[in-house]
């Protein structure tokens, strides 16, 4: 590469670092994302039941997340699989948050739904397939929300900071960058978990960034060591898929952790975290 290597990132200008420590502390509902601590983000792909959002709330709280995830507007490849409840599943995410004080991320898919999902949602997730939809991108924005901007899946690193800083000329400085695998060749994994994505990110964008392994992975046997990876990467935090009864989920079952593989994950996790506290800092400014 050559010497001007930062200019494939100068669309970007308020994404990227002007010194070296600077950061963007997002606040969202009681958490704080990005400032030195490690935010663990888990729940279902799809929010089914009161049950089973429930049920896994409780579960995701007690073993140490701080973000309930669920998508309630489902962006499906076959247009016959579950869509997801709509309007519902916001209001049962909502009653979640309020029995467990988890704060609670979702996926907003048209530009039009944006307010009643910034109504229900502290966050807004802007999926991989949506990463380049600009009016959504604009509308997110507006409603004042944090926004959760998950990487497209044949995104480059400087096409994911293009759209968050169309999200930040919105007026809304609030965006969390998400790594969550991208298309190569390999099947082996369901995407390729770019690991030198997050540190990249780390080192030349002043958003807080996580990680997605359960996407990346496909595998739910994969998704612990993706984790680990991610935080010795320097990531800020994770989403994870996680479900009662995994091999009945109504989507993204093969990929979504059993209570007890989340509980293990998060017990394995720990002292990783606790290395990253003492020398994440170090990692993000050594040039
Ligand atoms: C999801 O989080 O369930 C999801 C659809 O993710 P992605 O946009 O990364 O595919
Ligand atoms: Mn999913």
């Amino acid at each position: 590469m050559s010497g001007n290597w930062e200019a494939q990132f100068a669309d970007a200008p308020d994404i990227l670092k002007s010194a070296p420590d600077q950061k963007t502390v997002v606040q969202a509902g009681p958490v704080v994302i990005g400032n030195g601590g490690f935010v663990t983000m888990a729940g279902p792909c799809s929010v089914e039941t009161e049950r089973q959002l429930m049920e896994t709330a409780e579960c995701v709280a007690a073993a140490g997340a701080r973000i309930l995830r669920g998508g309630a507007f489902k962006p499906r490849s076959s247009p016959y699989a579950f869509q997801g409840l709509g309007l519902d599943g916001l209001r049962l995410l909502a009653r979640a948050r309020a029995a467990t004080g988890l704060a609670v991320v979702t996926e907003v898919m048209a530009a039009a739904d944006a307010p009643v999902v910034a109504e229900y949602a502290d966050i807004l997730q802007i999926g991989s397939r949506s990463m380049e939809n600009y009016a959504l991108l604009e509308a997110a924005a507006h409603t004042g929300r944090p926004i959760l901007l998950k990487r497209g899946m044949v995104a480059t690193v400087a096409d994911l900071l293009r759209s968050a800083q169309c999200i930040v000329s919105h007026g809304n400085p609030n965006v969390i960058l998400c790594e969550r695998g991208i298309r190569t060749f390999d099947t082996a994994t369901r995407n390729t978990f770019d690991v030198a994505a997050i540190v990249v990110l780390q080192q030349i964008a002043r958003l807080p960034v996580i990680a997605d392994p359960s996407h990346a992975a496909g595998r739910r046997q994969f998704v612990p060591a993706l984790a680990r990876t991610a935080v010795a990467a320097g990531a800020d935090g994770l989403i994870v898929e996680v479900h009662p009864h995994p091999d009945q989920a109504w989507s993204d079952g093969e990929q979504s952790l059993s209570f007890a593989e989340f509980d293990t994950m998060m017990a394995d996790l720990a002292p990783w975290c606790e290395l990253r506290a003492c020398c994440g800092c170090a990692l993000e400014t050594v040039a």
